[in-house]
């Protein structure tokens, strides 16, 4: 079945539009209408290829939400009509350790993204969420809770999970002090999270214009970090930071925030290498560490405990014609705090 999609073709063109394949169903898969894709900064890290390794055409877009329209033979999970999910993956081995742990993301066979990543069906490489449908196994298909609006869900696929998973997996609580650094669309999530598991929270910020914003949307305190004095206030204080910025930046002065034994999780990932001081680690036995979107298997966890909890991303809806200028705006920090397609400006378009 064809489909519509926008696409870059090289790193350094603008998005546009592409006609793409998907496949017939089969008797597991579950075939989805997409009614909004959120804009996440990975899919411009690929798209113009910073990360090295985009191979173009390429059709970003993991934050997907739809209606299915048809269920194959042996789907149990969904029925025509569900609003469902797609997240940042489609596949993996399913038999490994990771996988059999519910941690396919790791997948020692790698996982087959949403996008950019070997299609085990039709060949070529995966085609995201910026287009008119897709065709999941149900296996990585998720259920959107009814009580949340499904515009403002789509972000809980990426930047929701991307926060949640390591906010659980350090036992995040009531009584500690938690900082988020960067306040964009993973940073206003973790944030959010992050209170709603009883953390006094802390973000940090280098906008001044977000100041306000992130007291709003349920910090405790705010730190302007472009200020020497008040980043001084916060030594030796952290139980957990997570850090979400996308570009270069001092990581010492937050690893020196942790309180003895600490973490810092790093989930923001800057083209270029973080240069960590061993002083900053070494003393007060601190700990530096990474983290990669979620399993499934938590992604529904996480999705049911927004539903429970009315958590969803602060969004702005842009049609798909202007998703070159989203991408330049979120480049800018000039996004509060994730866009998200109304996909049925595709279908407006052909
Ligand atoms: P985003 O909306 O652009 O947010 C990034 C934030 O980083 C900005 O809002 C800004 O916050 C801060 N920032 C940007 N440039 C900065 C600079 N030069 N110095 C200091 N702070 C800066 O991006 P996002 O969609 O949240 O994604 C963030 C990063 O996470 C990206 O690199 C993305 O690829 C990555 N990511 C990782 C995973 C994973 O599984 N680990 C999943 C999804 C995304 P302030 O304006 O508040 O300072
Ligand atoms: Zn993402
Ligand atoms: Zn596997």
């Amino acid at each position: 079945m064809k489909t519509n999609s926008y696409a870059a073709q090289s790193a350094t063109t603008p998005l546009a539009p592409f006609a793409i394949q998907r496949r017939d169903p089969g008797p597991h898969d579950v075939q989805i209408d997409i009614l909004y894709c959120g804009v996440c900064h990975t899919d411009v890290h690929i798209a113009r290829n910073e990360w090295q390794g985009t191979i173009y055409p390429c059709v970003p877009g993991h934050e997907i939400i739809g209606r299915v329209t048809k269920a194959g033979a042996h789907v149990t999970k969904f029925e025509e009509g569900d609003t469902v999910g797609v997240g940042c993956m489609v596949d993996s081995c399913r038999t490994c350790e990771n996988c059999k742990a519910d941690l396919e993301q790791f997948c020692e066979a790698g996982a087959t993204f949403t996008y950019n990543a070997p299609d085990k069906h039709l060949g070529g490489m995966t085609y995201g969420g910026y287009s008119g449908s897709v065709v999941v196994d149900e296996a990585f298909v998720l259920q959107i809770p009814k009580a949340l609006d499904p515009a403002a869900a789509a972000p809980l696929l990426c930047a929701g999970i991307t926060t949640y998973s390591p906010l659980r997996h350090y036992n995040v609580a009531k009584g500690q002090k938690v900082g988020v650094v960067g306040l964009g669309g993973l940073g206003h999530m973790g944030m959010k999270l992050a209170k709603s598991f009883g953390a006094h929270v802390v973000a940090f910020t280098h906008s001044q214009g977000k100041v306000a914003d992130a007291l709003r949307l349920g910090a405790d305190e705010v730190v302007y970090s472009k200020n020497d004095t008040e980043m001084k206030k916060h030594l030796n204080s952290f139980h957990f930071i997570l850090d979400t910025v996308s570009a270069q930046h001092d990581i010492n002065a937050y690893l020196v925030m942790l309180k003895r034994e600490g973490t810092l999780t790093q989930v923001g990932v800057p083209a270029e290498p973080l240069a960590v001081q061993v002083g900053s680690l070494i003393f007060g036995r601190r700990n530096f560490s990474g983290s990669l979107i979620g399993g499934i298997k938590e992604t529904q966890e996480m999705l049911d405990f927004c539903g429970r909890n009315n958590i969803t991303a602060d969004i702005e809806i842009v049609p798909i014609q202007r998703i070159n200028e989203a991408y330049d705006r979120i480049v800018k920090n000039d996004v509060k705090y994730r866009f998200v397609i109304d996909m049925a400006s595709l279908k407006a378009a052909s």
